[in-house]
């Protein structure tokens, strides 16, 4: 993982939790700033809330029998990986892949799966978490799930709700000792306003964007852009982010989109990781460039 410049601030004794759905999440979503604060000195444990069982092999390479009979056991090898790149610490919240509802109507989820556990038993299973690490500051997804896969609402869901009890003494008082974290933020990387910078920066460079037929289907939105609220500087780290995607080789294609914008202009044309401050319990004035604006470290 080459980082070419000292880090500039010393963030030790802060402490950043993301919670994701599905391995691979972790590294398509915020992955560069995570690299950048582990750089600085920050703790950063990433939460995975199901194994990925479902998901599909999106990989041409890695779509082969074996693959696909031990998924489970590989996709935890490939987080194992993209823990080590990124440098975080990882946990599983336990639960199994819902899988993505194909069909129109979409059919029942499947038995047992994250999307139908009662909202409370995974929070508990959450909270226990926080309050064992105790992050000055949580990350999750927004209320649409960044995208509408039924894990991705429910992490949502769990994650919020687990944000709200985990300082809450009389909520799950089974499950350690309080800790209120300071802020949560949403995740909004995947703007649209960012895909059309880097679509017209390739198209301006000669190169072919895969962003064409994407940005046509999807409708601006000016209000939802209109929530970010903090744009973390993290180009440097680009390259750590691709190598923390590549890990998940049956997630992600090497000769795909992932990696279709040369990294060098990505850094030009948008060297953020973007996010929304959805609640805050300390002072801090938006916008911001930092996720730890305004906290406070442990007394
Ligand atoms: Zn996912």
């Amino acid at each position: 993982m080459p980082t070419s410049h000292a880090p500039s601030v010393d963030r030790s004794g802060l402490r950043l939790m993301h919670v994701h759905a599905h391995p691979d999440d972790e590294s398509s979503k915020g992955a560069a700033s995570t690299a950048r604060y582990v750089a600085e000195g920050a703790d950063v444990q990433v939460v995975t809330c199901t194994g990925g069982e479902r998901g599909s092999i999106l990989n041409p390479k890695m779509d082969r029998p074996e693959i696909l009979e031990n998924i489970t056991e590989v996709r935890r090898q490939e987080m194992e990986r993209a823990r080590d790149i990124l440098g975080v610490t990882q946990e599983w919240l336990g639960f199994v892949d819902s899988g993505w509802p194909d069909g129109d109507p979409k059919p029942p989820l499947p038995e047992g799966c994250f999307g139908l556990v009662p909202l409370e038993e995974a929070t508990e299973r959450l909270v226990r978490l926080v309050r064992a690490f105790r992050p000055h500051v949580m990350t999750t997804y927004d209320e649409r799930g960044g995208y509408p896969h039924p894990d991705h609402i429910r992490c949502h869901e769990v994650s919020v709700a687990a944000f709200e009890a985990a300082g809450d003494p009389d909520r799950f008082p089974d499950a350690g000792e309080p800790w209120q974290p300071q802020k949560l933020y949403y995740h909004h990387s995947f703007n649209r306003p960012r895909m059309q910078a880097l679509h017209d920066a390739m198209v301006e460079h000669g190169l072919e964007s895969p962003w064409e037929e994407r940005l046509k289907e999807w409708k601006p939105e000016p209000e939802w852009d209109a929530r970010i609220t903090t744009r973390v500087p993290c180009a440097e780290y680009f390259g750590v982010r691709d190598q923390a995607l590549l890990a998940h080789a049956t997630q992600i294609d090497p000769d795909g989109f992932w990696f279709a914008v040369p990294r060098e202009l990505q850094a030009e044309v948008w060297p953020t990781e973007d996010y929304e401050l959805v609640t805050s319990h300390v002072e801090s004035v938006v916008p911001e460039d930092d996720l730890f604006a305004g906290v406070t470290p442990d007394a």
